[in-house]
């Protein structure tokens, strides 16, 4: 029994080892990232049901490695997040994006910000610095936040939320349903729309609860004067569905993947898409 037990202790060790080295590795070629010119960004097409124009772009950032290929944000990011990384990423999409932007007649990129970012010292000072640098309008740049970083310091967070939409940023609670809001607090902050979790969109053709949680987060949303982005749009019957719920946006493979900045710049001079 001793002998097994050493065992086990040790496959646990061993794997943990394993673990940690991946880690270590993935964050060494993190910080090398940039200067090796490995990042990128997509850019996926926001748009309103009316019509569907183009109103925005979500920025999605894609690290291209000669060590391990493709490498996927739900991977990396989180990583990153554990390490003072997530602020140098962070600072290279937020330039790179702002930069990107003004190549478009008229749309807003939506960033995406981790609870680490948006904790920040000064992150309000921050983020004004880059768009004055780069003189855009805050009106055209839309901070995505998940309900992880607001609900941890509520106070805190609504008053960096009140100054950020004050100076003229939009605001959007992303993965909105997925964490634990409660319907009751989401007064207190100064936002402009909410994002359904793509899994919702997902179970809405074949469950009740998903198509039950969207109608109520779409029906929460406008009873607040809030924007409803439906993310992850694959189908037309989605489309369908999300227009009789009464969301106001949508995003997702339906409309187009998330594309180059070439690409991207052409559709935003075409406004409209289908
Ligand atoms: P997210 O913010 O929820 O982004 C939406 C994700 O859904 C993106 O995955 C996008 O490519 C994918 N998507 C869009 N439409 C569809 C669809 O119709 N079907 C399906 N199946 N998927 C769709 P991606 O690009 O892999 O990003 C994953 C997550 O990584 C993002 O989730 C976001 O949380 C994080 N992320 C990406 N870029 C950044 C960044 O610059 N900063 C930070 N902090 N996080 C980022
Ligand atoms: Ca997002
Ligand atoms: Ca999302
Ligand atoms: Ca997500």
């Amino acid at each position: 029994a001793k002998q097994n037990g050493r065992g086990i202790v040790r496959v646990f060790d061993d794997s943990m080892d394993e673990s940690i080295r991946f880690r270590r590795r993935i964050e060494g070629g993190l910080s090398q990232s940039i200067k090796k010119g490995e990042l990128s960004l997509a850019y996926q097409p926001i748009v309103a049901r009316e019509g569907f124009e183009v109103v925005g772009f979500e920025a999605l950032l894609r690290w291209n490695t000669d060590e391990f290929g493709p490498v996927l944000p739900d991977m990396f990011i989180p990583i990153a997040e554990e390490s003072n990384l997530i602020h140098e990423l962070g600072d290279w999409v937020l330039g790179e994006s702002l930069q990107v932007l003004k190549d478009w007649p008229g749309q807003y990129v939506s960033v995406n910000f981790s609870p680490r970012q948006f904790r920040r010292h000064n992150f309000v000072g921050h983020i004004l610095e880059f768009v004055q640098k780069h003189g855009v309008e805050p009106s055209r740049v839309q901070i995505e936040i998940t309900e992880t970083a607001i609900f941890d310091d509520a106070d805190r967070a609504a008053e960096t939320l009140y100054r950020l939409r004050q100076m003229g940023f939009r605001i959007a609670l992303d993965d909105f349903g997925t964490g634990y809001s409660s319907l009751y607090n989401i007064r207190k902050f100064a936002l402009d729309c909410l994002k359904i979790d793509r899994s919702f969109i997902d179970g809405m053709g074949r469950e009740r609860e998903s198509a039950a949680i969207v109608h109520s987060i779409v029906h929460l949303g406008r009873a607040l004067g809030l924007g409803v982005i439906a993310e992850g749009v694959e189908s037309e019957a989605q489309v369908q569905a999300l227009n009789l719920a009464g969301a106001s946006h949508f995003q997702g493979f339906h409309f187009s993947l998330p594309i180059g900045p070439e690409q991207a710049r052409e559709m935003a001079e075409i406004r409209y898409l289908v």
